[in-house]
């Protein structure tokens, strides 16, 4: 991980909506609603000095409902951290759901694992210590494969989210989902260049190398949503 913390990064509240509204949005709708394994495992996180790249509980909202429209038995997810949205999608599918997770570190994966144990959902998780691409590319040396991911969640290394598309669009069926979060990268993808801090530079390009490409394909339908830090919502369509 790269040693820059800017929590701006991951939410400009003055960009993508003013910080009391984001606030009022996290009292009324999000935090009364949350699921207390999922609430017990955001505050373990707040203390951790990366804290604050954990998934952001409004869009956690907005794909726990679209995970019970699909109802997907076999799903990926792509950066796991502590767990948030890990957690979010095993409390979310079926009892015999499965999702693989796949991040560099295992460590901070372990300090939500006891959550994740004590609500009953850790036999849907294969988690792999490792960068993603190459799970990715073994996944798909094996043809049989290719189309049988219902849902993938995308929250990694974002230089890579073009590759993991390339890779994932394969992996999902048609009719399936996959989630790109931090998409609007802190609003940073409507700055001018050279405001732009040299910390950011690399997220911000590919941010918007990354809308570009799900723009022109025309094998999903999109939607980018501004909750959170930007989600893309992309649908398999062939
Ligand atoms: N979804 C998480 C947040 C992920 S933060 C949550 O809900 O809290 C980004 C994560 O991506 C970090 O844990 C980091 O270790 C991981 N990561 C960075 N580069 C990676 C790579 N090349 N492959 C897999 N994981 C990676
Ligand atoms: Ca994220």
């Amino acid at each position: 991980m790269e040693n820059i913390k800017d929590p701006s990064i991951y939410r400009n509240p003055v960009i993508l909506q003013s910080e009391d509204l984001t606030n009022y949005i996290l009292e009324t709708a999000v935090y009364p609603r949350e699921a207390e394994p999922l609430k017990e495992l955001r505050k373990a996180t707040e203390n951790h000095p990366w804290g604050f790249i954990a998934a952001l509980p409004e869009a956690g909202q907005l794909i726990s409902i679209l995970l019970k429209l699909l109802n997907p038995k076999k799903t990926i997810e792509i950066g796991v951290f502590t767990g948030y949205s890990l957690l979010l999608t095993a409390l979310n599918i079926p009892d015999d759901g499965k999702i693989t997770a796949i991040d560099i570190d295992r460590k901070t994966y372990e300090i939500g694992l006891p959550v994740i144990k004590k609500a009953g959902v850790e036999h849907k998780i294969d988690f792999i210590e490792s960068p993603a691409l190459p799970i990715l590319d073994k996944l798909l040396e094996d043809p049989s494969n290719e189309g049988t991911f219902d849902f993938a969640f995308i929250d990694a290394d974002k230089e890579n989210y073009v590759n993991y598309h390339d890779r994932l669009i394969k992996l999902v069926k048609v009719g399936g989902l996959l989630i790109y979060d931090n998409t609007l990268w802190g609003g940073r993808v409507v700055w001018p260049e050279d405001k732009i801090p040299p910390h950011s530079k690399s997220g911000t390009t590919a941010a918007i190398e990354f809308n570009k490409k799900i723009r022109d394909d025309s094998r999903v339908e999109f939607s980018l949503t501004s909750i959170g830090d930007g989600l893309s919502i992309c649908r398999r369509v062939v």
